[in-house]
């Protein structure tokens, strides 16, 4: 196998122009001495319990030695902020007490990973509580890359030891890429060793370096020597990617029915082996995801058929104006409340992937036909999915278009032999 090093990212955070909000925990003024006495560890004692399957609060705190009116009010003081039914199993929950008395002074509820309930007792008053909100600063990323041979997007995204964001964003920002170009290619199949790509992107991030909210704001990918921009572009009536000359990416049909990153994450390699093979008159594109994975309507229609249907196995057909139908077979099970004649709406989840049927791997068999004759939903010519940018917007976009693009110019495109500095292969995953 050739290198896997196929991809220099260079992630360049905080611009100045990107540090615009930071969020402050919502502090009461005047508790400064309160405060300062949490931290000072010998005047306490911690311990953290974690809400177990089927647990209530109250039977943690009563296994924390909390109980009777203590346990009430404190119970009341967390209703402010949350109703204690609604905690999941797996939620921390941080007790202080005062050294010597053994008394809890402090009790911190961490909702999720943005914010905190905290719960901390004052003589006289009982227990009060507010929310701590994680801080989060807005910044904006660069990253840029080009595919080594044997490599997916997904991949030497993911591989890349140089860039500074934790997997799950790698993921994130992976799948976020794909969703721009989800109406123009097929990023399992058509992307090309030597393709490059580059974009910015700006992000709500916490601490641990998990962004809170991501938006792409620009990209550009080289395709087999073909270039696609890439813009967002939003007025507060409209919002989506549009190339250059102002035409929305967007068409009737999503080019595949599922998150790129399901069908590649559970692949080793792009040149997967066609599971599925190609047996006679296939008319469609097998996509090999796990089972369970979301299947999306590819367009806005109404469902035509819900059921099983011989070799196909479940199979939803939806309808579409213009004489489009689309086909998605193999299903495990369909989404609640499919039924015939119902609408769906592009983007939609209409079922999940499985094997049912003829299938020996879990995938989803999708078919596009435009008057019952059979197209290659991967190339097809497609009518728009939306309108371009109006005569009106044309000032605006043009003015957005270029302040991004030299936000864009600040990253260099990937070099063109890049892919061939030699380095170990990181995975030793083959076919
Ligand atoms: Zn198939």
């Amino acid at each position: 196998m050739s290198p896997q090093r196929a991809v220099l990212l260079i992630v360049v955070s905080i611009l100045s122009w990107g540090l615009v909000s930071f969020f402050e925990p919502a502090e009461s003024v005047g508790d400064a001495p309160v405060l300062a006495a949490f931290y000072a560890a010998p005047a306490e004692r911690v311990e953290t319990h974690v809400l177990k399957r089927g647990e209530t609060l109250s039977h943690l705190l009563d296994r924390a030695s909390i109980t009777g009116g203590e346990l009430s009010n404190l119970l009341l003081a967390l209703r402010e902020h949350r109703s204690p039914r609604q905690l999941q199993e797996g939620l921390e929950v941080t007790i202080r007490r005062w050294f010597s008395s053994g008394a809890p002074r402090l009790v911190e509820v961490r909702l999720n990973a943005d914010s905190t309930v905290r719960l901390r007792s004052e003589p006289e008053a009982g227990w009060r509580s507010d929310v701590i909100v994680t801080p989060t600063v807005v910044d904006t990323v660069f990253v840029r890359g080009q595919i080594g041979s044997g490599s997916s997007l997904y991949h030497a995204v993911l591989e890349d030891d140089e860039l500074g964001l934790p997997p799950a964003e790698r993921i994130a920002m992976v799948s976020e890429l794909a969703e721009v170009y989800v109406f123009r290619l097929d990023f399992s199949r058509d992307i090309q060793p030597g393709d490059r790509f580059r974009l910015a992107y700006e992000r709500e991030a916490r601490p641990d370096g998990t962004a809170r909210r991501r938006r792409i704001l620009i990209a550009e990918l080289e395709n087999r020597g073909r270039l696609y921009p890439a813009l967002y572009f939003s007025n507060g009536e409209i919002g989506g990617y549009y190339d250059n000359t102002g035409a929305s990416l967007r068409t009737a049909f999503r080019r595949y029915p599922v998150d790129y990153v399901r069908i590649t994450s559970a692949f080793a390699w792009r040149r997967y082996h066609p599971v599925l093979g190609v047996y006679r008159g296939h008319l469609g594109t097998d996509f090999g995801a796990p089972t369970g994975t979301r299947i999306l309507a590819a367009g806005d229609g109404t469902v035509s058929f819900v059921g099983r249907r011989g070799g196909y196995g479940n199979v939803v057909e939806l309808r579409h104006p213009g004489g489009y139908t689309t086909l998605y077979a193999h299903m495990s099970r369909f989404a609640s409340g499919m039924r015939a004649g119902r609408g769906v709406k592009q983007g939609e989840v209409i079922g999940y992937v499985g094997s049912t049927g003829l299938a020996t791997g879990p995938h989803v068999h999708y078919e596009l036909r435009k008057n019952g004759q059979p197209l290659d939903a991967r190339t097809a010519k497609l009518p728009p999915g939306a309108p371009p940018i109006a005569a009106a917007l044309r000032g605006a976009f043009e003015e957005v278009l270029a302040e991004r693009q030299e936000l864009l110019a600040r990253i260099a495109p990937a070099g063109p032999r890049l892919a061939e500095v030699a380095e170990p292969a990181v995975v030793g995953v083959t076919q």
